[in-house]
C-alpha cells in the first residue's frame, strides 16, 4: 500500500468526545470512500472491539487507535496510537489512570463558569456524555451551544475554555515518555497529533520532536482536519527531517461540528513513508 490510499486515522465516537457511535462512523467512513480506517477516542480503547467488528461488517481494513492527552512543558499534546493490542494490561490500565481527574476538574470547570453567571454548567455537560469517565471539554461547549449561550463551539472555546478564560481548568495528563511506551508496549505505532495546533515556539516544538523519538515514538501527522496546505508541507519537511512515518486523519467528531469529514483530506506525499507501511501486519 502507498501513500495514494484513502486512509483515515484519527476520528471519535461517543465512547470519547465525538456524536456518533462506532457503528455510524463506519459506515460513514465507507460511503465517504475511506479504505483503512482507525477510531481513536481521547485516553480510551473501550470503543474498539465495536469498532474494528463495524469496520469488518462494511468491508473496510482496520488499524486500532486512541489518542492520548499529555503533558510537555506545560502544555497538553496529543499523541495517537496506531495497530496495538486494545487488551495490553500496561495500555489499559495507563489510559484509566489518564482519564482520572476529569469529573474533578469538569467541577472546577462549571464553578469558574457559575462565576460569571452560567449556572448548572456540570449538569448540563453531563448530559452530551457518552462516556462518564470522559467528560471533556466539548461536552461543555455542546451544552453551552444548546443553551443559547454561545452561537457555536468555537465561540465557546474562544470565550470560557481556553487558557486565561472563566471554564479554563489547566490539568495533569500522562508524561510523554508514558504514553509512547504503553503504545509501543502494546504492539503499537506513537504519532504526533496535529502538530501545528500546539502553542510551542520553535525550539519547544524541536524539543517535543526531539524527545518522542528518544521515547520511541515513530510517527507524524501530515494530512489533519486542522492543518492548512502550508503545514502539510512544512510537517512532511519536518518527518522527512527527523526520520517520522506520516499519517493521515480527519479528526472528525460530528456531522455538525467538523469541517472536515471522514476521509476527505488530500492524499499523503509519494516522498513520505505512510505510516500504514510500517503497521502492514496490524491491519485488520
Ligand atoms: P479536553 O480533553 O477536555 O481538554 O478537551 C479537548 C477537546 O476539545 C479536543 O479534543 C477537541 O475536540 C476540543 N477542542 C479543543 N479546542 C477546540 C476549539 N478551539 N474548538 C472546538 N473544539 C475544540
Ligand atoms: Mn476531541
Ligand atoms: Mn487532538
Ligand atoms: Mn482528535
Amino acid at each position: 500500500m502507498n501513500a495514494l490510499l484513502n486512509a483515515d486515522l484519527h476520528c471519535h465516537s461517543v465512547v470519547s468526545d465525538g456524536t456518533l457511535t462506532p457503528e455510524a462512523l463506519a459506515e460513514r467512513a465507507r460511503a465517504n470512500g475511506v479504505e483503512l480506517w482507525a477510531l481513536t477516542d481521547h485516553d480510551e480503547v473501550g470503543g474498539q472491539h465495536r469498532a474494528a467488528a463495524a469496520a469488518k461488517a462494511v468491508g473496510m481494513k482496520y488499524l486500532t487507535g486512541t489518542e492520548i492527552s499529555v503533558t510537555f512543558a506545560d502544555i497538553t499534546v496529543h499523541i495517537v496510537g496506531l495497530g496495538f493490542d486494545p487488551d495490553h494490561p500496561a495500555l489499559v490500565q495507563g489510559l484509566k489512570r489518564t482519564r482520572g481527574g476529569r469529573e474533578e476538574r469538569a467541577r472546577e470547570m462549571a464553578d469558574g463558569l457559575a462565576k460569571v453567571g452560567i449556572q448548572g454548567a456540570f449538569e448540563g455537560a453531563l448530559q452530551y456524555v457518552g462516556n462518564p469517565d470522559l467528560i471533556s471539554r466539548t461536552h461543555f461547549a455542546r451544552h453551552l451551544v444548546e443553551s443559547g449561550v454561545c452561537r457555536d463551539t468555537n465561540e465557546v472555546f474562544r470565550k470560557f475554555l481556553t487558557e486565561g478564560k472563566p471554564g479554563f481548568v489547566p490539568h495533569r495528563w500522562a508524561q510523554l515518555g508514558d504514553a509512547v511506551r504503553w503504545i509501543t508496549e502494546a504492539g503499537g505505532l506513537a504519532v504526533i497529533a496535529h502538530p501545528a495546533r500546539y502553542d510551542h515556539n520553535p525550539t519547544r516544538e524541536y524539543a517535543l520532536f526531539t524527545e518522542f523519538k528518544a521515547h520511541g515514538g515513530r510517527g507524524v501527522e501530515v494530512v489533519t482536519g486542522s492543518h492548512t496546505a502550508a503545514e502539510y508541507v512544512k510537517y512532511a519537511d519536518m518527518a522527512i527531517e527527523f526520520g517520522l512515518a506520516a499519517s493521515r486523519g480527519s479528526d472528525f467528531h460530528s456531522p455538525d461540528e467538523s469541517h472536515c469529514d471522514l476521509g476527505k483530506l488530500p492524499y499523503l506525499e509519494g516522498r513520505l513513508t505512510p505510516v500504514w507501511e510500517l503497521l502492514a501486519d496490524r491491519i485488520q
